[in-house]
This record gives structure tokens, sequence and C-alpha cells, in this order.
């Protein structure tokens, strides 16, 4: 039967209409679950990666009394299906689960294939330390992102594995759980030099990490150009967008009374940051706090105090979408929760206009450094 649904990305108010919260792999997902009747209406499913609760909304509008696991590294999945849900009228039992936490026990698994192979490693062993073996799992993506890499990774986790014809654009891969101890490599580590941070640091890294495997260029530039505070300086920082946490950490290994938020919307992003931390300078733990958060959605200052600094490498893209509209919700939450005279300070890719935006919301703003392909902005706060 055709389902309507009203599905948006989150925040919606901050979306191009154009931008769908769903694809056609959502839709095959679901049509298969229901034609092929292996999926019984009571069963507990578990969803992987669903980006804005699109298959979350279809299967509870097919088997509204599935009890459904959404798995998911992002803060703003959760959010968005959640949103989508309510919109929708639908309420299904769902529990949402951070990437780095175990799946509990599912009669099948529904799998959007993410962009990051290392995240779908990471996936396929845990569904295997988690499940019976046997357990089905319906994977599902654009025939273009079904690489033999991909394959690959599903035929050593899962051993067999099959397809579904293609329909518009998008294909299913089948597979089920085994069992067996295929232990993935992660979360890795890489220690940067002290030319590079200022001091030696080993940075963790779990499989979604932005820059896993190095440093990336942007963050190797914004380390040229931290703020200089005086030695004994205590003040409160927000590393936002914070991946592995390296701005942040390089600021706490200088500065031994400063006080860092570390924010990021990657469930990853912050255990790789406090991993981080605690292999680095266990004892700065306490001058420390990681917020899972859409920008600065949810940040409270709590004990740390108001803030007078933000370091922001910002991201251009949401899932696979190329999108200025997360730095711009940075810049304009960075404002907000600074104090008066607080400084936000962004690396940027030349050709990306944020000047504009940080004169509009700050009033004006100044070029630090400008190199090749970067530049260094600071905007303060007057007021
Ligand atoms: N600070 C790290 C560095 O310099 O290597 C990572 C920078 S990376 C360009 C941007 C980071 O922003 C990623 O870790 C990503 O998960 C995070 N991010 C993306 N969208 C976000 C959002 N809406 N709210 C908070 N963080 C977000």
């Amino acid at each position: 039967n055709d389902i309507e649904l009203e599905l948006r990305r989150y925040p919606a108010h901050n979306q191009h209409k154009s931008l769908q919260a769903w694809d056609s792999a959502d839709t095959l997902i679901t049509a298969h679950v229901i034609d092929s009747n292996n999926v019984t209406s009571t069963a507990n499913i578990a969803l992987l990666n669903d980006e804005f609760g699109a298959l979350a909304a279809l299967v509870s509008a097919a088997l509204p009394n599935t009890h459904l696991y959404s798995h998911s590294d992002s803060w703003i999945s959760a959010k968005a299906t959640a949103e989508n849900l309510v919109r929708n009228q639908l309420d299904t039992q769902i529990d949402y689960i951070d990437s780095l936490a175990p799946l509990v026990q599912c009669d099948a698994v529904l799998l959007k294939i993410p962009r990051s192979l290392a995240l779908l490693e990471w996936q396929l062993s845990l569904l295997n330390q988690s499940l019976p073996a046997g357990t089905p799992i319906i994977a599902g993506a654009k025939v273009t992102a079904l690489t033999p890499s991909v394959f690959k990774l599903f035929e050593r986790y899962c051993g067999t594995v099959t397809t579904s014809l293609a329909h518009k654009k998008s294909r299913l891969l089948f597979a089920q759980t085994q069992t067996g101890d295929t232990p993935t490599k992660y979360p890795t580590q890489f220690t940067t030099t002290a030319a590079e941070t200022g001091t030696e640091l080993t940075l963790v890294n779990h499989a979604n990490v932005f820059s896993r495997q190095s440093l990336d260029i942007g963050a190797r530039v914004m380390l040229q150009h931290l703020p200089e505070l005086d030695a004994n300086s205590d003040i409160h920082l927000i590393d936002l967008g914070c991946g592995n946490g390296v701005l942040g950490l390089a600021m706490l290994a200088r500065y031994p009374n400063i006080k860092v938020s570390f924010v990021d919307e990657s469930h990853m992003a912050l255990a790789s940051a406090q991993a981080s931390v605690v292999a680095n300078m266990p004892d700065s733990l306490k001058r420390c706090q990681f917020i899972a958060s859409n920008c600065l959605e949810t940040f409270t200052q709590g004990e740390c105090g108001q803030v007078q600094l933000v370091l922001c490498n910002p991201p251009f893209h949401q899932q696979n979408t190329l999108t200025e509209h997360i730095a711009r919700q940075m810049f304009k939450d960075a404002y907000k929760h600074l104090g008066s005279g607080g400084e936000l300070r962004v690396v940027a890719n030349r050709h990306l206009p944020y000047g504009q935006t940080l004169k509009h919301r700050f009033g004006g703003f100044s070029v630090l450094a400008s190199e090749r392909k970067f530049v260094i902005l600071s905007a303060i706060k007057r007021r």
C-alpha cells in the first residue's frame, strides 16, 4: 500500500526545500520488509544510520506494533527521527542507541549503508558481537555507493551476500550476522608532532571521526594561529565541532587552568575527544565537558562559567549534501553564548563566504592569516 508521510530534515527551518529527508533506498528497504513477510508485525527491528528518520517513520506506518532500535552516530539523526515520528502521529516504541553502544537482540537489521567505510566496518563487527548468528541484515544504498569495498566488507563480516535488482537508482544487499570474533581496528590513534600542535599529542579516533587518520589541513592551519592567552588564564572555551578534539586539546596542553567544552553532533567524535584528553592529560578531564548537540543548541556553560572563546573548524556538508547552513548556525550560536569581548575564531576554506556571515552576526571581523587555501577569521562580540 502507498504510505504518505511528511518528512523533514533537522532543523527543518534551516533546510532548503529541495533537500529531501528520505531517498529511494529508504523506500526500497521498507517495501522489502513489508512484501517479504519475513518480519512479523511485533518484531524488534534495528535501524542503522537512519539519517532523518525516514526508515523509522515508514516502518512505523506499515508495522505499528514493532519495537524499533535506532542506532546512529548522529545526535541530529535521532532528533530528526523523533520529530518526524511526531509530525506523522506515529507512536511506535523506539529506543535511540548511540553508535558505540551494543545492540539489543533484534529480529532483523535494516541498515542504510553509511558514507564512511570505517563506520560500516565497525557496525558489521558490532552486529556480529551483539546479535545471534543468522539475524537477517537488509542493507540499502544508492547504486553508486555500493562499491566493491562495501561488498568486501559484507563478505568479510557476514559471509555470503546477495543483492536485489536496482530500483530508482538504489539497490538492496542481503546478509546475515555470523558468530566468531572478527575484530575491527577501531578506535585508532595517531600522534602529532610538537611543530604541529605545540606539544606532541596522541589523538584517539573512533571509526566515524572526521580526519581520523591524520591531522586535517584546516586544523593544521588553525593550530598555527591559536589565540595567545596569559599563562594562568582560566577562561572557558568551546571547541565547536570538535572531532577528535585536537583544537581544544592543544589549548588544554598550553594553558593549565582553562576550561574546555567539546561539542559535536557525532557521538564517536565526543568519545574520541574524551579518550584523547585521557590519553594525554588525564588530570585535565575535570576541566572539560563533552556535549552532544546540533551546533550549540543543547549547550550550557555548566560550572565552567561564561564562554570567552569559541574555536571552530566548521563542517561543510550534512550527510551527503554540501551546505553552509551548519557553519552559519554555529556562528549564530557562538555569538549567543560568548560573553562581551569574547572571540569566535574560525578556520575556513578561502572560497567560502563566511566573512559576510560574521559581519552580519558580529558587526565585523578580521582576517588574522591568509594562506593558499585557508583563512583564519576572528570576530569579537562587542556587547
Ligand atoms: N575540530 C576538528 C578538527 O579541526 O579536526 C573537526 C572539524 S570537522 C571539519 C567538523 C566537525 O563538526 C565534525 O567533527 C562534525 O561531526 C561536526 N559537526 C557537523 N555538523 C555538526 C552540527 N550540526 N553540530 C555540531 N557539530 C557538527
